[in-house]
């Protein structure tokens, strides 16, 4: 008796022991495996002359036995060697199931429906098997070998006899519970429902002995009181329709069987979004079949996450997830490309460069796009939905690209319009400019409600003018490399030298300022490094507008710096800021009074507090927060 590694015995325990109501699915893992074992020796002969097969003989076979309870799922593959049984059904190599292990770590005892996302395969028979054997010959093998487990204990594997290559799975079904009629899957109505249900597209077919019940035939002399007869007679029938579903035409096939298909193919709990399906014909010969996702998977925007598309060609998967045919902002779609015309023995390298993909990739791209400015344009709502979900991703391909990309999204993005309060196109933002305002312009913050009220905003929409709030983790980022949209400019309006004072309103402002150069010296002189410069404002005018304001000097807006702290990667960084005094305000004529006595402490301690609150609103920290404190109360008594 050979022992299970670590991991698969949890694994195995899991699903032995497993709650989940999905215990169904062993059959489409079984069958998943089956498949792939015929694709592995199908490709081998594409690429290799020496593997003779006949082609029409390729097939699962699926059986049962009421009497001895037992399933059986065969096919002619390409088999397991004595190390291979041992390798591939002892451990849990493939990383999913391993990732499938460190999350169920934290989630033992709840309904585990991540055996249904990550389809943990051979293991699932556990399920419903109180003992699994596993007789497998592998191509070019002379000897066959029987692996077998109860799943508990451990597993055996010794010399059996098959006559050809190929791998017989054979399940005996526990006994009825309480909980659960296994005694159903001994049926061939279940059989036939569930290889219908999940694997309706497997390339190969998948055979089983059915009974049919017919008539028999009227006997020549029957009399008048004759009645029919009836016989039971056996046949094999094919019980998938095998035409891969991608093949189809979009017409032909109902919305409910793609779901079907999508759901099961890609491990999502939810319907496709979008469907898109489409046929190249011409010096390249594809059939494409792509599904936007209702939702984000969790992992979509970490490292982890693997983007890609299926790939075919002549029937045969040549790559799970061929990453070449998806551009990094699209990297949520998923689907399915089959080419007849793409070179089988080509490597993944050079699979890389082949300019075949690149078209079909191109092609690909292009229609994803016209099928979300489709969406974008006849069902706002649905889009806004799928923005949510998404939008991140393409704000962040914009950005990546260094705006290589923004020919492609720029109609896709949608940002929030303080004026309209709604998610807009930047067509629809600029259209909804007054003809007055020459440039987009955007502010970024950790929420719209304080944003509304930060002065930088406060100017732009006091002006008549419209901004774009942005409370997203890349809209900034993605704004400024865009830098401009159909010649339109455009400006983070948080940014000094970006305020929309007037040649007048800037030249009352420096008169004060030079009537208050002392005052204002006194005030960058409390505030030592902490500020560049201590300037009359010509965005805060009024008695109304909050009395200061501090804006970034430079390029680096406070988001910027905030992101820069966050990651801890200059420690020493000493970020440059303006403090804009508003000359309007009660305050001014307060500290310039106070100036004007000679009453040096008091400036100080205004300067302070004044900057204090201006870094309060746009949610810096006080690099002093006690000595602050301390002010506020000195005032209060
Ligand atoms: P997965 O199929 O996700 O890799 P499984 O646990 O279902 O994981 O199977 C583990 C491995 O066992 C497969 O990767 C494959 O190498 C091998 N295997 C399973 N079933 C068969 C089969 N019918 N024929 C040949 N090899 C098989």
């Amino acid at each position: 008796m050979r022992k299970f590694k670590t991991e698969s015995q949890k694994l195995l325990d899991l699903m032995i022991n497993s709650i989940y109501t999905n215990k169904e699915i062993f059959l489409r893992e079984l069958i998943s495996n089956a498949s792939d074992a015929i694709d592995k020796l199908n490709f081998r002969s594409l690429t290799d002359s020496d593997v003779k097969l006949a082609k029409d003989d390729l097939a699962i076979n699926l059986a049962f036995d009421r009497n001895k309870r037992t399933i059986t799922v065969s096919d002619n593959g390409i088999g397991m060697t004595e190390a291979e049984l041992d390798k591939n059904l002892g451990t849990i190599a493939h990383s999913d199931s391993q990732t499938f292990k460190d999350e169920n770590a934290e989630q033992q005892g709840e309904d585990v429906d991540i055996i249904g996302q990550f389809g943990v395969g051979f293991y699932s028979s556990f399920m419903v098997a109180s003992k699994v054997r596993v007789v497998s010959k592998a191509y070019g093998a002379e000897q066959a070998f029987a692996w077998e487990s109860d799943g508990v204990k451990g597993y055996t594997v010794e010399p059996a006899e098959r006559e050809s290559c190929g791998t017989d799975v054979i399940l005996t079904i526990k006994p009825t519970s309480a909980d659960e009629d296994y005694d159903l899957f001994l049926t061939e109505y279940r059989l036939k429902e569930l290889v219908k249900r999940y694997s309706n597209y497997v390339r190969y077919p998948i055979k089983m002995e059915v009974t049919h019940s017919r008539q028999k035939p009227k006997p020549e002399d029957a009399g008048d009181d004759y009645k029919p007869e009836y016989e039971n007679i056996t046949e094999v029938e094919t019980l998938n329709s095998m035409v891969p579903i991608w093949k189809r035409k979009r017409s032909e096939v109902e919305d409910e069987e793609y779901n079907q298909f999508y759901q099961s193919q890609f491990h999502d709990t939810n319907p496709p979004a979008r469907i898109i399906s489409f046929h190249a014909e011409g010096s390249l010969n594809y059939d494409v079949l792509l599904f936007i996702p209702q939702q984000a998977p969790s992992n979509l925007y970490t490292r982890g996450f693997e983007k890609g598309l299926a790939l075919y060609s002549s029937n045969v998967m040549i790559q799970e997830k061929c990453s070449d045919l998806l551009p990094d902002h699209f990297n949520f779609v998923r689907g399915v490309v089959d080419s007849q015309d793409l070179h089988l023995n080509i490597s993944r390298e050079t699979l890389q460069q082949n300019a075949q993909l690149r078209a079909i990739a191109k092609r690909v791209e292009k229609k994803i796009k016209s099928e979300l400015m489709d969406m974008l344009k006849e069902d706002r709502e649905a889009y806004e939905k799928f923005f949510k979900q998404f939008g991140d991703m393409m704000k962040y391909g914009v950005y990546t690209t260094y705006g290589e990309a923004s020919a492609v999204l720029l109609d896709l993005l949608l940002f929030y319009s303080a004026k309209q309060e709604k998610l807009v196109t930047l067509d629809e933002f600029v259209a909804g400019m007054p003809e007055e305002q020459d440039k987009i312009y955007f502010a970024v913050g950790t929420s719209l409600d304080l944003l509304t009220r930060q002065p930088a905003v406060t100017s732009v929409l006091n002006k008549g003018f419209d901004a774009l709030l942005c409370t997203g983790p890349v809209d900034e980022v993605c704004l400024t490399i865009l830098h401009e949209f159909n010649d339109t400019q455009i400006q983070n309006c948080g940014l000094s030298g970006t305020d929309l004072a007037t040649e007048d309103e800037k030249k009352d402002a420096e008169s004060v300022e030079e009537d208050n150069k002392d005052l204002l010296d006194a005030v960058k002189e409390a505030l030592g490094a902490e500020v560049t410069k201590v300037v009359v404002s010509t965005r805060l005018t009024s008695e109304d507008d909050a009395a200061a304001c501090v804006v970034p000097d430079g390029m680096v807006s406070f988001a910027m710096e905030r992101v820069m702290a966050a990651s801890g990667e200059d420690e020493d960084y000493q970020p440059s800021r303006i403090l804009e005094l508003n000359a309007k305000h009660p305050v001014f004529a307060a500290i310039q009074s106070a100036s004007d006595l000679g009453q040096a402490e008091k400036v100080a301690d205004y300067a302070t507090l004044l900057y204090g609150q201006a870094l309060l609103v746009e949610g810096l920290p006080l690099k002093d927060p006690l000595a602050f404190a301390t002010l506020v109360s000195k005032l209060m008594v």
